[in-house]
């Protein structure tokens, strides 16, 4: 019988967060695995097994579990009966050595984890009786320090599973255990590779796009939501708060200074985010700012912007350079995306040379020329809703 065992950092699951940790992993996968025939998913002591499938192909198994943040790595694994009461090792010897027949190694070892400790052979014994037996049997030597090849076991109650191959998983900590954020995010390289360390973090992501219509094509929402199709593979359903803000950027545009535009926009966003993120009970504003990198992303304009919410702005990119987040994007696959031409609403109105330097005293004077909660209410009332689900 064919299963994958999945395995996840013990660190997370300290005291009473384990039963939580698992239980959500083991709906994660579930719902992952929704409409390819995989039903049997269930938590074992320490790990959780998939039970395979006639008909799935590895390929799919590998596909949702690669992308089920918790697991740190997994295996395709055999199980053979073992019992207590006669732990004889035989049929399990013999149906390893039958499997490594084929493969090309001349050396070995075994690494055995004894989950049930009621059996009564320690991981050691196991090693140690399985390595004799393959030795005798096939010729090959034991290498424990740098092997051709490692043999997983687990022992668990009344069955051992083994697997030839360890497969990394995307590690971090399985969706919804760290509760919900809103990610402000635009169709550029940064915002997406934020919401996604975000998720890895555990992270429900709602998604919150500023758009520029009537004043700008629709090319950036499309862009945002073909990355929100994307990363929904991760956490499988996400939710996308579409906001008008071609109004807003026009009023501010009429009434205040140039240099402080790009300042004010974003704060006017963080009114709106915050009311949205209230809605869907998140606990931070998440951005893709990195320290530096554009005129809003200033540690003086920063701060002036980070005034505005009661919520905690979380920007996971801070202490990244564009090379980094870049080779990120790439690896998530959103990068293609971000990178098609668009007309961002923060390329309309923008001034030619924006202030670095904003001070708080200085917009809040600004700001006093304008209905605030008029145009945050303009904003909520125009926005549309997407959601979206995976698979
Ligand atoms: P990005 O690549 O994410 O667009 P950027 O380097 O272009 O970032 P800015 O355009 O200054 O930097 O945006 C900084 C952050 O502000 C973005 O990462 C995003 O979180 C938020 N933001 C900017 N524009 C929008 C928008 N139109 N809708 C939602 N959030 C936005
Ligand atoms: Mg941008």
């Amino acid at each position: 019988m064919h299963v994958a065992l999945l395995h996840y950092h013990e660190i997370a699951l300290k005291g009473r967060n384990r039963g939580f940790f698992e239980q959500r992993l083991v709906h994660h996968l579930r719902s992952a695995f929704r409409g390819t025939g995989i039903d049997q998913i269930e938590a074992l002591p320490g790990r959780v097994r998939i039970t395979l499938k006639e008909g799935v192909s590895w390929e799919t198994v590998q596909s949702r579990v690669q992308r089920t943040f918790g697991v740190v790595n997994f295996s395709l694994a055999k199980g053979v009966p073992i019992s207590r009461k006669d732990p004889n090792l035989t049929a399990l010897c013999e149906a390893i050595r039958k499997d490594i027949a084929p493969l090309s190694f001349q050396t070995f070892r075994l690494t055995t984890k004894r989950a049930d400790k009621r059996f009564p052979k320690t991981s050691l014994d196991v090693d140690r009786e399985i390595g004799a037996h393959l030795c005798q049997q096939t010729g090959k030597r034991v290498n424990l320090g740098n092997p051709d090849l490692t043999i997983h076991v687990e022992l668990l109650t009344d069955i051992a599973y083994y697997s030839l191959e360890k497969e990394r998983g995307p590690g971090g900590l399985p969706t919804g255990i760290s509760g919900t954020v809103a990610c402000l995010t635009s169709g550029g390289i940064d915002s997406p590779v934020a919401a996604y360390r975000m998720m890895k973090r555990g992270c429900k992501v709602v998604f919150i796009h500023f758009h520029g219509r009537p004043y700008l094509s629709r090319a950036s929402e499309e862009k945002v939501k073909d990355l929100v199709t994307h990363l929904t593979r991760y956490q499988l359903r996400s939710r996308l708060y579409l906001v008008p803000f071609g109004n807003i950027q026009r009023a501010i545009v009429l009434d205040a200074p140039p240099p402080f535009r790009v300042v004010l926009y974003r704060r006017m966003m963080m009114r709106i985010a915050e009311t949205l993120a209230n809605r869907e009970h998140a606990w931070g504003l998440v951005t893709g700012d990195s320290l530096g990198q554009v005129a809003s992303q200033t540690p003086e304009n920063l701060q002036v912007i980070s005034e505005v919410p009661q919520l905690p702005i979380l920007r996971p990119l801070i202490g990244m350079d564009k090379q980094e987040i870049t080779e990120q994007a790439q690896q998530i696959g959103t990068f293609e995306t971000s990178i098609e031409p668009d007309q961002d609403c923060c390329t309309l109105f923008v001034p030619p040379h924006p202030s670095t330097k904003s001070r708080l005293d200085e917009i809040e004077h600004i700001e006093q020329t304008f209905a605030i909660p008029g145009m945050v209410q303009e904003g909520i009332d125009g926005t549309e809703v997407m959601d979206f689900q995976f698979p």
